[in-house]
């Protein structure tokens, strides 16, 4: 195990930055507009699942007005964090001539938290899907980081994952909460019609009030439309994992965990709904009970990096709820000092930071979506970088 201490001790603490970035034969000004090319190769590269993602999951709700949007938002994801990305690499090139040497805090982080100030500029979907995913990322580091009882439980995360399920489908069915989540709510029926309706549809439907003739219909129903979510999730991970089965063996072996988490999650939320729905209970208490069970499927992912996501969008959810919550007028200061406070944006300058100090210094807890984030958006260069360090270290450890 190489100790990264030694960064901080000569030779290492002064390398001119042309040779830690590997930018010999270029200048620092040069490598500007380099790494913007690079970072803007990497990043488009990187995010082009996102734009493909709609053309195979839904198809046929796409008309032109949609394509374009999806590739706005997909050229705007590439392109801002591609250009922060690059800034983040002529600041640490910055630092190091302005210090002399490097610091613990001014190798990596300083320089990432400066350059994702360009947040303050992202359009507002960026700064949602980046604020989702670093806040992800750094939280599932941390917990790796920490290596407790969270990181090792599979029961415990489970737990999690159900909590967050029934908070984000409650306010996800009461509109109050329109981000991502990996299936819709079931109808908030009451919403719908008038109580006296709900109240006659209750009876003559046996207690349940969903579309199709039986709750078996419907429960089905609901794991068929799934399946061409979970299917070419699936097939997408494969391909791009680069191993393809070539045996009939090989072939067998593929997991279709995807697919699995689909069919179970969705099953056995609207299954319990129905169940739920004979006995005499709250139809919200109903609701939040059958959105926990379903996320009883996060058995089949059993992946820390769903539950910490499950987690994150839950806070979201409920932070969008209370934000949009009609307040009794004048609303009082500290609610409306808390909801003027652009977390979003604060969020992912600080998760940054910390992934680009982990990534050198705790490289082993990082989540692999982080470095697969780091490695796609920088085209690779932070990994090089990283494999440079860690060779040069082992050197000058033997010698
Ligand atoms: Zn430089
Ligand atoms: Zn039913």
């Amino acid at each position: 195990m190489v100790a990264f201490s030694k960064l901080f001790h000569p030779p290492h603490n002064s390398l001119p930055c042309s040779e830690l970035l590997l930018h010999q034969g270029q200048t620092c000004k040069q490598l500007i507009w380099w790494n913007w090319y690079r970072c803007s190769v990497g990043s488009l590269r990187y995010f082009l699942p996102l734009a493909i993602s709609p053309l195979v999951l839904r198809p046929k709700s796409l008309n032109t007005q949609a394509l374009l949007n999806i590739l706005r938002h997909y050229l705007e994801t590439s392109l801002w964090g591609a250009a922060a990305t690059a800034f983040t690499f002529n600041g640490i090139c910055l630092l190091r001539n302005l210090l002399g040497r490097y610091y613990l805090y001014t190798a990596t982080c300083l320089p990432a938290y400066t350059a994702f100030q360009l947040s303050w500029f992202f359009p507002v979907r960026t700064v949602r899907l980046f604020s989702t995913a670093t806040t992800q990322s750094a939280l599932e580091t941390w917990l790796r980081k920490q290596n407790n009882i969270i990181s090792r439980s599979l029961p415990l995360q489970t737990i999690i994952f159900m909590l967050s399920s029934a908070v984000i489908l409650h306010f996800k069915r009461r509109e109050e909460y329109n981000g991502f989540w990996f299936i819709q709510p079931i109808k908030n029926v009451s919403a719908q019609k008038n109580e006296e309706n709900y109240e006659d549809l209750k009876k003559s439907s046996n207690c349940c009030t969903h579309e199709g003739k039986t709750c078996a219909e419907y429960v089905l129903t609901g794991m068929k439309g799934y399946l061409l979510y979970g299917i070419p999730l699936d097939l997408m991970s494969i391909v791009t994992k680069g191993r393809l089965p070539r045996t009939w063996k090989e072939l067998k072996m593929i997991r279709f965990q995807m697919t699995a988490f689909f069919l179970s999650y969705i099953g056995i939320y609207r299954l319990s709904n129905c169940v739920l729905a004979h006995y005499p209970f709250d139809v919200t208490y109903q609701h939040l009970l059958s959105a926990g069970l379903g996320g009883i499927s996060y058995f089949f992912l059993d992946k820390l990096t769903f539950s910490a996501l499950a987690f994150v969008i839950a806070v979201q959810a409920a932070w969008q709820s209370y934000c949009q919550k009609p307040t009794k007028k004048p609303e009082d200061r500290l609610s409306s000092f808390l909801k003027s406070i652009p977390f979003a944006k604060l969020m992912i300058q600080v998760n940054i930071a910390y992934l680009a100090h982990c990534y050198i210094f705790q490289h082993d807890t990082m989540s692999s979506l982080a470095k697969g984030f780091f490695r796609g958006m920088t085209d690779d260069r932070f990994e090089r970088i990283y494999q440079f360090l860690l060779n040069s270290l082992a050197e000058h450890e033997k010698s």
